[in-house]
């Protein structure tokens, strides 16, 4: 789907990524994908292995350069913006602002292992904003509350569950108060009764209206929480629309084919 027509600045999406291309080295990865995401839209990538789908996630936030193409993130340019019609790089200073505006969960839990739970969650507000230290502990209190770990504030990651870290990880992105949360498989590594109390702190996010785009296997997630779904695969989009429609209907072998090993 090519909505390459629509200018930057008039769009109301909050992220939007237009002809995204990259390969590493000889391998093409993204093929030219196009994706939008509006105000308090929650966006599930499906797609197998290897499809691209970390890759799109990591050029969002420029944790990963890009070979062509354009994405925005609330009207403003990640990594190189037009000028001219000539693709220029966007200041690392740029760059790293936009990046607070983004927030990221990983598979792999990525707190820091030798600060305690409030320390992990306030960090970047009192680092990268400059906030006082009683304003950010308030804010990290009400976070933590938030995802049910209030009562581990003083625990180091060490002592948590994988499904407790992620929780925490999620409050710590918050944190931030980002305008859109990337999830790239954050409960693919946890045990299976551990998956729940995180999709379900993901669930209550989208209830609020937070803006997402989750990459994800978690088929009743897609199906219960996604405004749309896109399937992507060898680096194209090739479907994409309201989960009720396309994981109902697949219009493609390739989806449906994923879709049946994936019940
Ligand atoms: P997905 O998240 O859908 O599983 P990825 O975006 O992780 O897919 O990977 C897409 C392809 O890019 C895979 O073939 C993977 O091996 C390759 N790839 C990912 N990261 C790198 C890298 N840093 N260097 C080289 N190849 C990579
Ligand atoms: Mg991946």
């Amino acid at each position: 789907m090519n909505q390459a027509a629509a200018p930057i600045s008039q769009s109301d999406d909050i992220v939007a990524i237009r002809g995204l291309r990259k390969s590493y080295s000889t391998l093409e990865v993204l093929k030219g994908i196009d994706i939008s995401v509006k105000r308090g839209e929650v966006v599930v990538i499906l797609g197998p292995s290897g499809s691209g789908k970390s890759t799109m996630l990591r050029c969002v936030n420029f944790l990963e350069n890009f070979d062509q193409g354009t994405i925005t993130v609330e009207g403003r340019p990640v990594g190189y913006k037009m000028v001219n019609g000539t693709r220029r790089p966007v200041s690392e200073v740029d760059n790293a602002s936009l990046r607070q505006h983004v927030g990221m969960v990983f598979q792999s839990y990525n707190l820091f292992p030798h600060r305690t739970v409030l320390q992990n969650v306030m960090m970047g507000p009192v680092k990268v904003k400059g906030m006082d230290n009683s304003k950010a502990r308030d804010i990290a209190m009400k976070l933590l509350a938030k995802v049910g770990m209030e009562h581990k504030a003083d625990a180091y990651p060490g002592r948590l569950s994988g499904g407790q870290q992620q929780r925490v990880a999620i409050a710590r992105a918050l944190a931030m108060e980002p305008s859109v949360m990337l999830f790239d498989e954050v409960t693919s590594a946890l045990d299976p009764e551990l998956v729940g109390e995180v999709l379900k702190v993901m669930r209550e996010l989208a209830e609020e209206g937070m803006t997402m785009i989750v990459v994800t296997h978690e088929m009743g997630f897609a199906r219960g929480v996604a405004d749309r779904v896109v399937f992507m695969d060898g680096g194209v989009v090739v479907e994409q629309g309201p989960p009720e429609e396309i994981m109902t209907n697949p219009q493609t072998d390739r989806f449906r084919g994923f879709l049946s090993r994936h019940l």
